[in-house]
């Protein structure tokens, strides 16, 4: 998945000013994205109150859609540096392409982890021949600055660890909860777990207080922390938590998401994640010139081109402690 605006606007997170050290209730409203020709998302970060959660900074949750009589997900070759992207299906399966040479078909709850490192292109599509619905989310974890230039790399796991406990089973994404630990490599302490609760669940999840968390609400309507959050919809919890209540009178879907808070002030500007403009510029002019994010194959049409880059210079922002 992709940040297809073509009026990408260039946005400044990062640095500790941003994170709410003791434990709140924010409610985050998703933005309605057009996807291409047939797919619509739900972008939760970034937000307008919310740039980024721990080192989360894109949350995109789609589905589910009845795509039983189209094409589905169709993103070209695009490009990325600077960040991970994780790819988490619920229902339908998703066919990645990279640069690397990478093709993999992403079926639900099978962890799809790229890092980008300093350069990677890649496309998604629905197959051909695909399941009636689609339902997930993609995330964006920005990788800190003595790693964002390592050498990019496709990983997919379709075994994850589970936890269980009586109404509630955690499937680890990335990173560790309660003793269980993701294969997929993370460059920062994080976690990332998709949650399901049984009707009549009451349980209590063990968190870290160092760690800022939110809850990304995939289906059926749970109670965070007393707050009903409904599909579609992010609740930003902040830090200082050593336990979160959740609860479900029906069977629902989350997906937890937490990690050290992200000290250091970045760039981001379409699919790009940088320090300073000109990185992102240098990005921009490598992508269209056809150098550095190497080649996606077998993908049927053209590359997406960059759009472009605002005239205004793009000044750091926040603070550094
Ligand atoms: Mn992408």
């Amino acid at each position: 998945m992709s940040n297809l605006d073509r009026e990408a606007v260039p946005s400044r997170c990062g640095g500790r000013g941003f994170v709410v050290a003791e434990p709140v209730r924010e409610l985050l409203s998703p933005r309605q994205v057009k996807l291409g020709e047939s797919t619509e998302v739900r972008r939760l970060l970034p937000n307008l109150g919310r740039r980024m959660v721990g080192r989360r900074c894109f949350v995109d949750h789609y589905g589910p859609d009845d795509i039983a009589d189209e094409p589905g997900m169709q993103v070209p070759p695009h490009p990325h540096m600077g960040l991970q992207t994780v790819s988490w299906l619920h229902e339908g399966e998703v066919l990645h392409r990279d640069s690397t040479g990478s093709l993999q078909t992403i079926r639900p709850r099978e962890l799809g982890l790229m890092t980008s490192g300093r350069a990677i292109s890649h496309s998604e599509e629905s197959p051909r021949a695909h399941a009636r619905f689609l339902h997930g989310a993609q995330l964006w974890v920005a990788l800190p600055d003595t790693d964002r230039h390592t050498a990019p790399h496709f990983e997919h796991h379709a075994e994850l660890p589970r936890i269980t406990a009586p109404g509630l089973t955690a499937t680890l994404i990335l990173g560790s909860l309660d003793g269980a630990a993701s294969p997929g490599t993370t460059y920062t302490p994080i976690t990332g777990a998709d949650l399901t609760l049984a009707r009549g669940a009451d349980v209590r999840l063990p968190l870290e207080p160092d760690f800022e968390y939110a809850v990304l609400s995939m289906s059926g309507e749970a109670h965070v922390d007393g707050v009903p959050v409904l599909p579609g919809s992010m609740l930003y919890l902040g830090c200082g938590r050593t336990e979160l209540p959740l609860r479900a009178e029906s069977e629902a879907s989350l997906m937890l998401l937490g990690g050290e808070p992200f000290e250091e002030e970045l760039v981001m500007w379409w699919n790009f994640v940088g320090r300073t403009q000109g990185d992102i510029e240098q990005a921009r002019k490598d992508w269209m010139t056809g150098s550095r994010f190497g080649e996606v194959k077998g993908y049927d049409g053209p590359a997406l081109p960059a759009p472009e880059l605002p005239p205004v210079a793009l000044k750091p922002r926040g603070r550094v402690r």
